[in-house]
């Protein structure tokens, strides 16, 4: 294991294996809040928690006023108390698999026993954050696709049943648009499946570009796609999918050299006070079809059948 770390002008390396009491120079009193500590990193593998736990037990043994834990590639970022001047940064890693940085800041300089304090807090905090960062991964990996990096089917399972709920509860609007590509099957059959991935691809990666921050795109199947837009009523939402026909209309698509004309249809539904996630993308899906049966490259969007007189009674 190794940690990197840097306070001021300084520059430290720390190499630790399986360190004893002993060779740590815990005091008694430490012993109980190391063990204390150690047990609690056991409880959990949220990131957050993990955190939250070593930044209490670290404040118990070494004054300092902000404690921030960032790992770009992940976008995991967590943050406590206001930066001051003097801090001293660390590098983690272990068997060679980077961790992220933890810097920890305060208006003094630390002192060498407090680096060395610090230092073997962070022994114990690295295995479990490791672990916390590989439960990370996995739980990122199950909701999304592989092939286009969007979320996939079953993060938007669970995503429409919460968001629907929110809508009914808050009485907020909120849309669904379904996309699927024209003809790809002639794409594949002419060219590759090694084509049609690629096609898949600048698809999803033309949706993403094209909706706003707030919307989500997932891959439903194959080549169909759902957009889910949260506080956005039909109007709303039909304006969107017109944007992103007309954006997938627009973009070359190109593979292997060759320059592939794509379109889509889109079909949009609006959340009623009676709908429920079938029923909602059934409507969705359903204007989708009408969109393919019109001419494709259109947007439909479903709109209910006023009721006949008599209905329901
Ligand atoms: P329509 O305009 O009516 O939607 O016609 P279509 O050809 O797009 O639809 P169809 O359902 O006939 O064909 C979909 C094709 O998508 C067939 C299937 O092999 C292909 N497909 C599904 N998943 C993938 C994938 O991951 N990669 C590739 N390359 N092709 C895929
Ligand atoms: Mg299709
Ligand atoms: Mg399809």
């Amino acid at each position: 294991m190794a940690i990197n770390s840097t306070t001021g002008s300084q520059d430290t390396s720390v190499t630790a294996g399986h360190l004893g009491q002993d060779q740590l120079g815990i005091a008694p009193t430490d012993l109980q809040q190391t063990l204390e500590l150690a047990g609690l990193l056991q409880t959990t593998l949220e990131i957050n928690q993990i955190l939250g736990h070593f930044l209490d037990s670290a404040r118990l043994r070494v004054d300092f006023d902000s404690l921030h834990y960032s790992y770009d590639a992940l976008g995991l970022e967590f943050e406590q108390g206001n930066r001051k001047r003097h801090s001293c940064a660390y590098r983690l890693k272990l068997a060679g698999e980077c961790l992220g940085e933890l810097v920890f800041t305060r208006r003094q300089r630390f002192a060498e026993e407090e680096l060395q304090k610090i230092e073997n807090l962070l022994c114990q905090l690295i295995y479990p954050l490791r672990n916390g960062i590989w439960y990370q991964r996995a739980v990122h990996a199950i909701h999304v696709d592989q092939l286009t990096g969007v979320h996939n089917r079953g993060a938007f399972d669970s995503s429409l049943v919460r968001e629907i709920d929110l809508a009914h509860r808050n009485q907020t609007p909120l849309s669904l648009v379904v996309a699927d590509l024209d003809n790809f099957k002639r794409i594949n059959d002419e060219h590759g499946h090694a084509v049609g991935d690629d096609v898949l691809r600048v698809f999803a990666e033309t949706l993403m570009q094209n909706m706003r921050s707030s919307d989500i795109v997932y891959r439903y199947g194959g080549e169909e796609f759902v957009i889910l837009m949260s506080n956005t009523d039909r109007q709303g939402a039909e304006l969107g999918a017109q944007r992103l026909r007309e954006a997938v209309n627009q973009t070359v698509f190109s593979s292997k050299g060759l320059k592939i004309p794509v379109t889509a249809s889109f079909g949009v539904a609006s959340l009623g006070p009676t709908d429920n996630s079938t029923t909602l993308f059934d409507k969705a899906d359903h204007a989708m079809y009408e969109a393919k049966k019109t001419g494709r490259n259109r947007v439909v969007c479903f709109i209910a059948e006023p009721a006949k007189q008599g209905e329901g009674i």
